[in-house]
């Protein structure tokens, strides 16, 4: 296929393209740059088709390197800013990277190897042959998952997976070329970066933000310039919030927010109907490049809770049976999943029997709509009853004194293990109300054993909460 960056230059140079910080860019300026910045990479020592990191937060200047990258058919290795010093260099190692560019911010992060990325941008520019045709099986991006479970693995993404996730999810959502995709996300974890791929392949703008900001993003949803969004829970629960409190009207010029990552509470979903806002809700994870299933806005209300069909070129199943609403290990299949993953987990497979096995449990109802119910490693076992904390973090979110939820087993002498509640509240709180409410609405053994009011909760980088973090705040 044609180098993407090369054929959205030339196909539509005026359209614009990037905004950051108040700085725009159309295609033809901001392939410009990055071809100057391969240009600059190949000063600073980079060699074309080599394993690099980018450690950086969001800016234009890491969105301008990752497409220099690209030109220039290097691996990026995408590092989560958020990590610490000893988490990012055994990601490098497992990597084996042979350069790093990082920010003066990020740089005491990486012992040997590393390029300042503000000290790129100042160096010479070298003229660089850059191949006119890319082929779908190299590998775009690595990056590595969250590690719930067990030790990070670097995963894989190619350019076909990259292409295949573009195109089912503008089949599904529908885009078209003036849309704007306002970007919160990090360019490093997967939610952010398809976004990167998908406007070089839709043509589309971004909108680009170092951090999500409550005021900022309903500024521009309400004032026409955002098209759409993607979002978690806790991104999405702020936005209604504002919108709530200064009773703003939200235009149709904004058509839709793809919310992820994780469980979106129903209720939230109605506030956003509420709100004239869209949700199209949705399931994915690293090892699928983005989205797999995804529920069209059109069916928002009808399936509430669902995430959704496959989108059109993969395949789901739930292991172990065909049947509808039996809860089972979501398997996915499809050109958009991972070939393989990198490092030492290289000689893992990825498929067992051709599917990918997510390690989350979920249902299909009969007419083929997919439920995710949780992760299979955050399952609580009480007295022998299955209870997943998604299920009660739901019901909690669904009470007005109670902001933010998350919840996870703790040792129960009795029990094994039992629920514990972990909340940021309203300052109308009151802790028998919200257990009566829990009472009225869980079966007794889901009802959490423990409550912990507490000012914040643990969030990676895209908001999602860490359960196995929970715990640690009792220490
Ligand atoms: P990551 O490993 O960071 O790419 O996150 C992927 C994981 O997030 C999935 O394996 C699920 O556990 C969870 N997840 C993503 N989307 C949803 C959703 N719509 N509902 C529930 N869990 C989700
Ligand atoms: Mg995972
Ligand atoms: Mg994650």
């Amino acid at each position: 296929m044609q180098n993407w960056l090369l054929q959205r230059a030339y196909l539509t140079p005026e359209r614009q393209a990037l905004q950051f910080e108040g700085r725009t860019y159309t295609w033809y300026t901001l392939v410009e740059q990055a071809k100057r910045r391969a240009g600059q990479l190949i000063t600073a020592g980079i060699t074309p088709h080599s394993r690099i990191a980018l450690l950086s937060p969001n800016s234009d200047e890491l969105v301008i390197t990752i497409y220099a990258g690209m030109l220039l058919q290097c691996e990026l290795v995408m590092c989560n800013c958020r990590l610490s010093a000893t988490e990012i260099q055994a990601q490098l190692q497992d990597a084996e990277v042979t350069q790093v560019i990082a920010t003066s911010e990020q740089q005491h992060k990486v012992a040997s190897n590393v390029i300042l990325l503000e000290e790129v941008q100042q160096k010479e520019v070298r003229i660089v042959d850059m191949a006119t045709e890319w082929q779908e099986q190299n590998t775009l991006s690595i990056m590595y998952t969250s590690g719930t479970t067990g030790s990070p693995k670097g995963v894989r993404q190619t350019y076909g997976n990259h292409l295949s996730s573009a195109l089912s999810a503008s089949l599904n959502v529908g885009m078209s070329p003036e849309d704007v995709w306002l970007c919160t996300m990090p360019l490093f974890h997967v939610s952010g970066f398809s976004i990167l791929m998908r406007a070089v392949i839709y043509g589309n703008e971004v909108l680009l933000y170092e951090r999500f900001d409550t005021a900022e993003v309903v500024h521009q949803i309400i004032t026409g310039k955002a098209t759409h969004m993607s979002v978690v829970a806790y991104t999405l629960a702020q936005i209604l919030t504002q919108l709530e409190q200064q009773n703003l009207d939200v235009p149709p010029s904004f058509k839709l927010m793809l919310a992820g990552g994780g469980t979106i509470p129903e209720r939230y979903l109605l506030r956003a109907q509420q709100a004239n806002i869209r949700i199209a809700q949705t399931y994915g994870m690293t090892e699928t490049c983005s989205q797999t299933a995804t529920l069209p806005p059109q069916d928002a209300l009808r399936k509430l809770g669902s995430t959704g069909k496959p989108l059109f070129f993969n395949a789901m199943r739930i292991e172990g049976t065909t049947e509808p609403f039996i809860q089972g290990e979501i398997c996915v299949k499809g050109p958009h999943v991972t070939p393989a993953y990198i490092g030492k987990f290289a000689t893992r497979n990825t498929m067992q029997d051709g599917w990918l096995h997510t390690g989350d449990i979920g249902y299909f109802d009969d007419e083929g709509y997919l439920y995710v119910v949780d992760r299979r490693a955050d399952l609580i076992i009480s007295g022998g009853e299955n209870i997943y904390p998604a299920e009660i973090e739901q019901v909690l979110l669904g009470h007005a004194m109670v902001l933010e939820a998350g919840v996870c087993g703790i040792e129960d002498e009795r029990w094994g293990s039992v629920p514990a509640a972990f909340i940021v509240v309203t300052t109308s709180y009151r802790q028998e109300e919200v257990e009566a409410y829990c009472k009225a609405h869980l079966a007794s053994y889901k009802c959490p054993k423990h409550w912990f009011v507490v000012s914040q909760l643990p969030r990676n980088a895209s908001n999602k909460i860490m359960r196995h973090q929970l715990r640690e705040l009792l220490t």
